[in-house]
């Protein structure tokens, strides 16, 4: 049988098949981990094959194989063995939900989020949150950033997760798609989730605010199915991806807009700082690249943290 892993305890797995029937599961003995060392072989998204098996009149799965994943999002553990922890796996898609203030999401952020996506190799959608909170100057500006982030290739929506505005195209975007909520704390994901679904509760605030903050012990993520056909991941503990680790040279290449223009470049390991002849420095100077991504860009290269580590996403 095969099926779709929603939720786990660490020694348990919940799999559910494509007809729907949920499998309690486990692995038997020694598994062997795929590519990387994580302190857990499978997680939440993963599609496994399983046998089932009869005790004293129980059915349950004994997971034999696991797909290969089309991506997946770790988190580094703290202990020193610097092992790390699946969060999830195959996800199409995360949606950044963005607030001009209350509180503010500023761009810095909004570019290092991007990055570790595209590292990852997730879709990200920006949900500009709120909208019904804005005066006109500062709808000019979000509009602004929409078209900013549109030009680069980034899909945009003004959105308010408490009037309803703009939910069905949000719904419409989930389809068929297993999809996250990232965004600081306070921006609106636990009203945009309730707004898609009544009753449908992330557990992120409830977990953070209690015992398990600042731990990082083992924070399960779960997988929903939503009643209009699409999958949600909720991440206990967690607002987004955390920090991939990334070369240099490597950085500009998730800035798509940087790596369209590469092949440009006098030299293919350009870090379009001070080299000769940068398709990227002379697109900047003809504003044909937005200072705000480049300074990111330079922020993020530069290695400072610090700018991000009040977001850690997990506060
Ligand atoms: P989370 O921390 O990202 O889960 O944020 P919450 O969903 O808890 O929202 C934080 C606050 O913002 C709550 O008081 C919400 O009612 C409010 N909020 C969320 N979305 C909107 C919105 O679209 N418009 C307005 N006016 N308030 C919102
Ligand atoms: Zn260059």
């Amino acid at each position: 049988m095969t099926g779709k892993v929603y939720k786990s305890t660490g020694s348990w797995y919940s799999v559910k098949t494509t007809l729907g029937k949920t499998y309690n599961c486990r692995i038997k003995g020694k598994f062997r981990l795929k590519d990387i060392k994580s302190t857990n072989p499978i997680a939440v998204g993963d599609v496994v094959d399983f046998d089932l098996e009869t005790n004293n009149d129980e059915v349950s799965g004994v997971i034999n194989n696991i797909h290969d994943r089309k991506n997946y999002i770790v988190r580094k553990s703290v202990n020193l063995s610097k092992q790390t922890h699946i969060i999830a796996a195959n996800i199409d898609q995360v949606f950044l939900l963005i607030t001009f203030n209350n509180p503010p999401t500023f761009t810095s952020f909004i570019d290092r989020f991007l990055v570790t996506a595209e590292a990852y190799g997730i879709d990200t959608i920006l949900l500009f949150n709120k909208i019904d909170t804005y005066n006109e100057e500062e709808l000019l500006e979000i509009k602004y950033l929409a078209h900013m982030y549109r030009t680069i290739g980034y899909q945009c929506l003004g959105i308010s997760a408490k009037t309803g505005k703009n939910i069905d195209a949000v719904k419409s975007v989930m389809k068929e798609k297993v999809s996250m909520f990232a965004g600081h704390s306070g921006v609106g994901k636990s009203t945009l989730v309730n707004s898609l679904q009544p009753g449908l509760d992330l557990k992120t605030k409830e977990i953070s605010t209690q015992h398990m903050q600042g731990q990082h012990t083992t924070t399960f993520a779960e997988m929903f199915d939503l009643d209009f056909g699409a999958k949600i991941i909720d991440t206990p503990g967690i607002k987004g991806f955390g920090v991939v680790d990334m070369e240099p040279e490597e950085i500009g290449d998730y800035f798509p807009e940087f790596f369209a223009l590469k092949h440009l470049c006098k030299f293919n390991n350009c870090l379009h700082v001070e080299e000769p002849k940068c398709a990227v420095k002379a697109a900047l100077d003809k504003d044909e690249i937005f200072h705000s991504r480049y300074r990111s860009y330079l922020q993020i290269l530069q290695g400072d943290e610090d700018n991000y580590r009040a977001d850690n996403w997990e506060n």
